[in-house]
């Protein structure tokens, strides 16, 4: 999925044209739900829900995009004056500084220049992305880029910046820096560059707000909502009470839910800390994302309260193993807590059993967790999907959709089967 080809018929280009009126099936609805779901993650989901569209739908997007057009020349017309404002003129950006734009009085002409300038540099940017002839990267050592090659100057400036050299640093950033949508840029759990989600990129930074309240971002706290109920009826926890959050990324879901194993366990720790609670035990695979120790350390359990378990020639988790490092544990004495199993492990691709694995938890009451940060993608294909059989046994999902689904950085999800602590 995450090699398929950007979206390029005229049927997706349609939809970045006329979102308004495509309304209520599968798709719109979720991707009207994506737009917000929280500041930075936006449209990010919709590329990658869009690539999934049927056919049907995409006729239908056709033809309401064709009668809009209709309708819509008639106001081309008589907006003629309005369309004209969006012009690009010659602007002489080097008197022109930041406090010249909005909401300086007459701010409006240079705002709007400068903005088209800098769409022109990313547009340049993004077509020259896709051509497989450019280099995914003009390399330069740290110290040739800080020396100030080629008038490349990353110092921190005491007196004001023309909006000039601001727009030459915005161009020479994205010289000089890797070009991950490029066709040749190759990465295990990262690539692409994905229109609608970058145009959600664009609409959530001009929107600017927090997800602190519905009373800050009411459309966007609605939205993440339900794009995490979403996730978690795709995961197949139907109609449970669940609850989830988007959080900086992968590694911080994971930490989440040890947090949330800890505290539906042990609920005193919040106000206590770990002095009040046994030895607790974590189990992971030696093929784990290296988050899973970190998030021991953080949280006061102790790296080597964190055993690895071994995995076969293919990198899978051996439940046998797990089970006698289970029953080890208790015999000294300590307290087994909490079993991620890894859905496509970060260096293998491994699935672990999670079936196999949820039955152990099962029998000595431990919380489930499964790591399918990016394995989680698969959820959403029919071929695939049994790779992560036993997934709805879980007490708690990490998925990144920025890794195998394409979305835009950073988009990672913690999805809780109860609405526990979060
Ligand atoms: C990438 C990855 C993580 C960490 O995700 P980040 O978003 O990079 O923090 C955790 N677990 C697995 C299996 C991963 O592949």
């Amino acid at each position: 999925m995450a090699s398929s080809s950007p979206p390029s018929s005229s049927a997706n280009q349609n939809t970045i044209t006329n979102p308004s009126n495509l309304r209520p099936t599968t798709y719109d609805t979720w991707c009207g739900v994506a737009h917000g779901c929280t500041k930075k993650l936006g449209l990010k989901i919709c590329g990658f829900l869009q690539r999934n569209n049927s056919l049907e739908d995409k006729s239908r997007i056709v033809s309401s995009f064709k009668e809009r057009q209709s309708s819509k020349n008639l106001l081309v017309c008589e907006n003629i004056e309005t369309e004209s404002r969006f012009r690009r003129t010659e602007t002489d950006f080097s008197n022109l500084y930041a406090r010249d734009l909005l909401p300086a009085k007459n701010g409006e002409e240079p705002t709007m220049q400068f903005l088209l300038e800098v769409v022109d540099i990313l547009m340049n940017y993004v077509r020259k992305t896709f051509d497989r002839s450019t280099k995914v990267l003009d390399f330069h050592h740290p110290h040739q880029l800080l020396e100030g090659i080629e008038g490349f100057n990353l110092e921190l400036s005491d007196n004001p910046e023309s909006l000039e050299q601001i727009l030459v640093d915005c161009r020479d950033t994205l010289k000089y820096g890797v070009r991950t949508g490029h066709p040749r840029f190759f990465n295990q759990l990262s690539t692409g560059l994905d229109m609608i989600g970058l145009a959600g990129e664009w609409l959530t930074s001009t929107a600017n707000t927090n997800m602190f309240t519905y009373e800050i971002a009411p459309v966007f706290v609605l939205m993440e909502q339900i794009t995490l109920r979403k996730m978690r009826e795709i995961i197949g926890w139907n109609g449970k009470d669940g609850d989830g959050i988007f959080s900086p990324g992968g590694a911080i879901s994971n930490m989440y839910s040890i947090m949330a194993a800890r505290y539906k366990y042990f609920p005193d720790v919040k106000t206590k800390g770990m002095a009040a609670v046994p030895k607790l035990i974590i189990f992971t695979s030696e093929h784990s994302h290296y988050s899973m120790k970190k998030a021991g350390a953080a949280l006061g359990f102790g790296t080597e309260n964190v055993i690895l378990i071994k995995c076969n020639e293919r990198g899978k988790i051996i439940p046998a193993d797990l089970e006698a490092k289970i029953i080890e544990s208790k015999q000294k004495g300590h307290v087994p807590l909490y079993v991620n199993a890894t859905a496509g492990t970060t260096v293998y691709g491994a699935f672990d059993p999670i079936d196999e694995i949820a039955d152990i938890c099962e029998k000595y009451n431990l919380w489930l967790h499964v790591d399918a940060a990016w394995g989680g993608g698969l959820l959403m294909s029919r071929r695939h999907r049994h790779k992560l059989n036993g997934i709805e046994r879980a007490d708690s999902v990490t998925w990144n959709p920025h890794k195998m689904m394409g979305v835009l950085l950073q988009c990672s999800a913690i999805l809780l089967r109860e609405k526990v602590i979060i």
